[in-house]
């Protein structure tokens, strides 16, 4: 049994020395930096959940592939009560760290590869299925992070990857050598990217025939000298780096990063689609899936920090015997309980792959992530309302602490007296953070665009939608031939 603690975690990553572009700077000491220690610490959360007794049997499941205990951040879902209990994982992920916790792009990715590789061997007689058991088995057994890589840059959105100026912008095979091949490009928006030992390239879009070279999967271990990565901004980040973090409103925080691979040598046993175009398709579809499923977690859990820092102002304020402010917290977890239902409903409506790994129920999958476009903003508007206009006015935690200033800040924002002045700070800091700062690329932005944007959610309910049933069952419903 090889699950690592949080502690195992950060020295294993820390290990890694990787190197990263930030803030106009290039440094080698990315553990070091406070923009990436919060997010760190999330990832953490989840190794450290694998040992905390009350948390256990939900994060330790017994690996498919080897028969060890594995962290179910890394299992292949064996059964609908296996994707159901991903959900109820990620949620308490999401209220424990109240981010994203960055580790479940690596599960999506390797489950979707898993039944891919399984469906393209048997129709193209490929050996991709057995290259990635034998891949993740070892992920497994290490108890490594993964990064799934899927968004390309795109360029120019009305031309197809070949007729590019620049053919990088999507990732493609560029070279073959003996016993490999070699990739270039970039991929955007990389969740968690930093914080991961391995990377899964996997293709953004469907390929088509002629477009070969960009139909490729393949793993790349992050501290490959090739692969060069610089920091994506979040708003407010920069208050990670003050000495005292009560402004930031959270100890925990995500991190996105662009990835660029310049010219990365893949050997052939990391290697599991090159060329097939008919299974990139087969495989975004998949991966977006899982990862549609998985905000139907995370994002409730988050939620769920937000309605309890909500209903927790309110009383502060003094506010939380008001008709109209219990409202709209119970709107709250109306909107997010709904969210959640869609995440359990397409587990729970999930069917065994040829691979024998367990798919979601993909329309629901798609109306669960549909909804979370939406409703996550809405719960932000009620947690503003709620909070009142000192969200956005509210003074440092320097000028607390301030000899002159400190004591005007106490008096002047006493509110309900069971709580100190400075409990009332934290929880303003924890929902400005979420509604309009650095959690909020989290909660709001990645809610709006990851794992797709919402017309990509659309155009699979359509697809999934079994609209020619329904309009059969009117026609036979009124009698119309
Ligand atoms: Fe996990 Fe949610 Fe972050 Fe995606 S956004 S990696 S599902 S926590
Ligand atoms: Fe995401």
């Amino acid at each position: 049994m090889a699950l690592k603690t949080g502690k195992e975690y950060l020295e294993s990553v820390g290990q890694l020395g990787l190197e990263a572009h930030m803030l106009g700077k290039k440094t080698s000491e990315v553990n070091e930096s406070g923009l990436v220690k919060p997010s760190q610490k999330a990832v953490a959360f989840t190794f450290d959940a694998a040992h905390d007794p009350k948390t256990q049997e939900l994060f330790c499941v017994e690996s498919s592939l080897c028969g060890d205990v594995v962290n179910r951040f890394s299992h292949l879902h064996q059964s609908p009560q296996d994707l159901v209990n991903k959900v109820k994982m990620q949620r308490h992920c999401g209220l424990g760290t109240a981010c994203c916790f960055q580790r479940c792009v690596g599960m999506d990715a390797a489950n979707a590869i898993f039944s891919t590789t399984y469906d393209c061997d048997a129709k193209h007689g490929t050996d991709y299925h057995q290259r990635f058991r034998d891949y993740w088995t070892w992920i497994q057994q290490k108890d490594l992070v993964v990064d799934g890589a899927m968004t390309d840059p795109k360029g120019d959105r009305g031309k197809r990857p070949k007729d590019q100026l620049d053919p990088d912008l999507f990732v493609r095979v560029k070279e073959r050598r003996p016993g490999g091949i070699v990739i270039s490009g970039a991929k955007l928006h990389q969740t968690g990217m930093l914080n991961s030992h391995e990377i899964l390239v996997m293709p953004t879009m469907t390929m088509r025939e002629g477009e070969e070279a960009w139909a490729v999967c393949c793993a790349v271990p992050t501290n490959d000298q090739n692969v060069r990565y610089i920091y994506g901004r979040q708003a407010s980040d920069t208050r990670k780096l003050e000495a005292d973090l009560m402004d930031v409103g959270n100890s925990f925080g995500g991190q996105e990063v662009m990835t660029v691979f310049e010219d990365v040598f893949v050997p052939d046993e990391r290697v599991f689609l090159d060329g097939e175009v008919d299974f990139s398709g087969i495989l975004v579809e998949r991966f977006a899936s899982y990862h549609r499923q998985s905000y139907g977690g995370c994002k409730v859990g988050v939620g769920d920090a937000l309605i309890g820092a909500t209903a927790l102002i309110a009383q502060m304020n003094g506010v939380a015997g008001a008709s109209h402010i219990k409202d709209k917290i119970v709107e709250m977890i109306h909107l997010n309980e709904t969210i959640y239902s869609c995440g359990i409903a397409c587990s729970a409506e999930g069917q065994a792959t040829a691979s024998g790994n367990y798919l979601v129920n993909l329309l629901l999958a798609n109306v669960c992530k549909l909804n979370v476009t939406r409703f996550p903003y809405e719960l932000a508007r009620l947690a503003t309302d709620v909070a009142g206009g000192l969200l956005g006015t509210l003074p440092s935690a320097a000028d607390l602490n301030d000899p002159v200033a400190g004591p005007y800040i106490e008096k002047y924002l006493a509110a309900n007296p069971d709580y100190p002045v400075v409990d009332r700070m934290k929880v303003l800091r924890l929902i400005e953070n979420l509604v309009a700062g650095a959690g909020a690329v989290g909660y709001l932005i990645e809610s709006m665009h990851g794992a797709g944007p919402p017309t990509a959610q659309r155009i699979m309910i359509g697809r999934q939608a079994g609209l020619d049933q329904k309009i059969e069952g009117v026609k036979n419903l009124l009698n119309i031939a």
